[in-house]
């Protein structure tokens, strides 16, 4: 793989283990193990090797998911950055680097452990801040340990902590996510993520569909709780800067920004994406197996696409829409073409049809948009 001219680069590594598996959860995860953790961590300098990264991209983001990333402890995530950067990239100064955690695993020397290795971000899987919907949610801790988690890792020195918030959860009530969203305003975060709960393939969840979606809340008590924390959101001083993620002083997520900005990046680890010269790979999913890959010198790509132009163009552009700036449209052109007729006709009826909205070059989503992005985005697409 090879990037051409100047290119700004993000950086994934995917770190699959996890205590157990939550039900609702579709991501490639295996058993928490501190010998495959070692060997993991082998692997990532020998992928490292064989993607053969050109010396002049610069680095603008390292982003250490899972999983449980929380789990590979602060050693080896010093010595994954240490041999980063013992490489000769270029990265931008301050570079952000996020571990994402779960708060069973908050430790204040932990923490402090990650801090001094060079994490400078973090994301915890925070999902509810109600004790009987963790419960279904078969999380491994509660309310009470997640805001104790983000005060310790306050303490730790972390200015910047992200949490994600889950809504549309098994028998959610709107007076319980009231009062939930209410306690934000209280916490040290800069940072949050809201996201609906869906049944998708490979979840537990999936395999008792029908019993679980007779749990959820119906489509207009979702509106409903989806608004709520809307405002709720407002309320405790977030800015709405992409359909799904709040922040405070202005700290985005610069990691996610690229990916809805078509940054290249490149992901290491069982299962991880790659988005390089607009193609797009993605590893194998299952540890041993990628594992073996890499130890007999192999690239574990399980497989591999290459848009053709206009399906490029769509998608990033549909990607590009999800972010309240929006799309200029004339640096879009430069970089993904001229729109096509098609692209062009649609955007017109959206635009009439109170979805985006056009100033100058700049195209957006209204807030009614923002609310139905997924029909924009099936439209565009
Ligand atoms: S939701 Fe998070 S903690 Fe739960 S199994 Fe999936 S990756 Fe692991």
């Amino acid at each position: 793989m090879a990037i051409t001219g100047k290119s700004p680069l993000s950086l994934y590594f995917h770190i699959p283990f996890c205590k157990k598996k939550c039900p609702y959860c579709h991501f490639y995860v295996t058993r928490d193990d501190e010998i495959k953790k070692d060997e993991l961590l082998l692997a990532f300098f020998q992928e490292w090797d064989l993607l053969n990264i050109p010396t002049h991209s610069e680095i603008h983001s390292i982003y250490l998911g899972g999983g449980t990333p929380s789990l590979f402890g602060p050693q080896r995530v010093e010595k994954l950055l240490d041999f980063i950067f013992s490489k000769s990239l270029k990265r931008i100064d301050p570079l952000e680097v996020t571990l994402e955690i779960n708060p069973e695993d908050v430790t204040l020397e932990k923490m402090i452990g990650f801090k001094k290795a060079g994490i400078n971000r973090i994301s915890m899987g925070v999902q509810a801040l109600h004790d009987p919907s963790l419960i279904s949610l078969g999380r491994n801790h509660n309310s009470k340990k997640s805001i104790e988690a983000i005060f310790i890792m306050k303490e730790a020195g972390f200015d910047n902590i992200s949490i994600d918030l889950m809504y549309d959860r098994p028998h959610q009530k709107l007076e319980d996510w009231e009062n939930e969203l209410s306690l934000l305003k209280n916490l040290p975060i800069t940072h949050l993520s809201l996201y609906n709960l869906t049944i998708e393939e490979g979840s537990a969840y999936k395999k008792q569909e029908k019993t679980i979606r007779l749990t959820l809340p119906k489509e207009e008590e979702s509106l409903k709780l989806h608004n709520k924390a809307i405002e709720g959101l407002k309320e405790a001083g977030f800015e709405r800067y992409e359909i799904s993620a709040f922040c405070k002083n202005n700290l985005k997520s610069v990691h996610n920004l690229g990916y809805w900005q078509g940054r290249p990046f490149y992901g290491f680890g069982p299962s991880a994406f790659s988005y390089i010269d607009k193609k797009r790979n993605k590893n194998i999913s299952h540890l041993d197996q990628y594992l073996t890959q890499i130890n007999k010198g192999k690239l574990p790509i399980d497989f591999a696409e290459e848009l053709d132009a206009t399906s490029s163009q769509k998608e990033m552009l549909a990607v590009g829409l999800r972010v309240a700036d929006g799309v200029d449209l004339d640096q879009f052109q430069n970089t993904y073409g001229l729109l096509t007729k098609e692209t062009n006709s649609t955007i017109l009826r959206l635009i009439d049809e109170g979805y985006l909205a056009k100033s100058l070059n700049q195209l957006q989503l209204t807030s009614y948009g923002q609310l139905f992005y997924d029909d924009v985005g099936v439209a565009l697409i």
